[in-house]
């Protein structure tokens, strides 16, 4: 890898709220630190980097705070692609401010980098895609059966009985296809930013007679780092998690971490079930889609590792078969 090497860096919970947190503003400043630390440091090595972000808990937090403006003051909910949008200034905001200090403390800004910016990104999603004829990702608060026929009735929400216990509304989450902002944002790394994009996986828009409308979904944020990563022929895809490794046979007494796959390898130890479906799955798919598009390294690994993994000395590193 050359020095002036891209990476796309997506951050997972872990980079605002760590186990046992109870998800104070102090509890995102800290954790938020901690990944401007990786950031700062990868700026120091030389590489160029853009960031992603994921918003799965900051959704269900807006949809709580929803719900008890509706309840007290009859206030009505914002749609999920607003609450999206919500979530990426929230976010973006923490993120740019903390690594604009970081790079600040260490020299970095004004020097390699000129500025740390977030992009409010839009993800065009297919307006058949299979998960809106059946929605399985849970967002929000938990109700008995008779207040979610309510909401269901206000809303047009749907409904569906966690196996946790009560009925929680479950939303499509669409496979991401591409960034509506993808040139503005490769325009502004060209040009030496540092630029936070995809948050939350981005919002879900579609196409509709030309024109662009958001859709009740959220998306996933691995799948959506991939797209911006191939689009932006990004050297690197390093998605920085809460765990050191992907491992087979995870949480059994034989978990065995994995260090370097191939393609082929991934695939198959995906196509086996090793990586559950709402956590290490998309990762290790993303992983495959961005070697199968082109790119030549994705890691996984712990949020605090950056720069380890990428010196090949943590984390699981995917690569291309070799020809
Ligand atoms: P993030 O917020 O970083 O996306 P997730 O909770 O979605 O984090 O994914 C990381 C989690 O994936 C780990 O904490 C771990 O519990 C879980 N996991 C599931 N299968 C595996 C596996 N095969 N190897 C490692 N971790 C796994
Ligand atoms: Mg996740």
């Amino acid at each position: 890898m050359t020095s002036r090497s891209l990476v796309v860096v997506a951050f997972g919970g872990n980079a605002f709220q760590s186990k046992g947190d109870r998800g104070a503003a102090e509890d995102y400043w800290r954790n938020a630190y901690i990944a401007a630390e990786a950031v700062a440091k990868l700026v120091n090595e030389g590489y160029r980097v853009a960031v992603t972000h994921g918003n799965g808990p900051q959704v269900g937090v807006i949809a709580e705070w929803m719900m008890l403006g509706w309840r007290l003051k009859g206030t009505p909910p914002m749609t999920l692609d607003i609450a999206g949008a919500m979530t990426q200034g929230w976010l973006g905001y923490i993120l740019q401010q903390a690594i604009y200090n970081k790079l600040r403390e260490k020299g970095l800004i004004p020097g390699k980098v000129r500025g740390v910016v977030t992009i409010i990104t839009q993800t065009l999603v297919e307006p058949n895609d299979p998960s809106f004829k059946n929605p399985t990702k849970y967002i929000g608060l938990w109700y008995e059966k008779g207040e979610a026929e309510k909401l269901s009735k206000e809303f047009g929400w749907v409904f569906k009985p966690d196996p946790r216990g009560g009925y929680r509304r479950v939303v499509p989450s669409p496979d991401p296809v591409a960034h509506v902002e993808i040139e503005a944002i490769k325009r502004l790394i060209d040009e030496g930013f540092i630029v936070i994009c995809s948050g939350g996986g981005g919002i879900p828009v579609i196409e509709d007679r030309n024109m662009l409308r958001g859709v009740e979904a959220v998306i996933d944020k691995d799948l959506a780092a991939e797209r911006a990563a191939s689009a932006l022929h990004a050297d690197i895809l390093l998605i920085l998690t809460d765990v050191d490794y992907a491992y087979l046979n995870y949480g059994k007494p034989d978990a065995k971490p994995l260090k370097r796959l191939t393609l082929s390898e991934a695939i198959k130890y995906y196509n086996e079930g090793h990586f559950a479906s709402g956590s290490m799955g998309p990762k290790v798919l993303a992983a495959i889609r961005f070697i199968q598009n082109g790119g030549k390294l994705a890691i996984i690994a712990h949020l605090t590792k950056a720069l380890e993994a990428l010196k090949g000395e943590s984390g699981t590193w995917i690569v291309p078969d070799t020809t």
